[in-house]
């Protein structure tokens, strides 16, 4: 059996999905706008090439992945005459890597970093931060 192509490969499958519109393009990037949702300007910016996480960027895409970012979500902002552009990555639905961009303003309906996190959550034990943030230090040789 064959499996679904990959939606963010073949982009004409989540412009369908999502209402997407292209609003820009080079031979690495897409960025596409979703024109549904209480956000306007609410958009994917998606590698061409199917990289599945951001924890897989390299080549040309990482080298360039900086100032694309730069340059949209500045766009986005002053497009819509946001304070913000939000930008997250998540990658457990669609393992194609796409960062959501999200122009912000006071009393939209975007709830920022805290929103992310389960109300109840509880907090990991100052322990567990140590080891963590000493595990990743030493990953990186700092
Ligand atoms: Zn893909």
């Amino acid at each position: 059996m064959a499996s679904d192509p990959c939606m963010l490969c073949v982009p004409e499958i989540a412009d369908r999905e999502f209402d997407r519109v292209r609003l820009w393009e080079d031979e690495l990037w897409r960025l596409s706008a979703v024109l549904r949702g209480p956000i306007p300007g609410f958009a994917h910016l998606e590698p061409r090439r199917h990289i599945p996480h951001i924890t897989d960027l390299d080549g040309r895409e990482a080298a360039t992945f900086g100032p694309v970012l730069a340059r949209v979500t500045r766009a986005l902002r002053d497009a819509t005459a946001a304070e913000l552009t939000y930008a997250y990555v998540f990658g457990d639905h669609v393992a194609h890597l796409h960062v959501n961009l999200a122009p912000h303003r006071a009393g939209d309906a975007l709830r920022g970093g805290p929103g992310l996190l389960e109300p109840d959550a509880a907090d990991a034990s100052p322990a567990e931060h140590a080891a963590t943030a000493d595990a990743v230090r030493a990953l990186l040789g700092g």
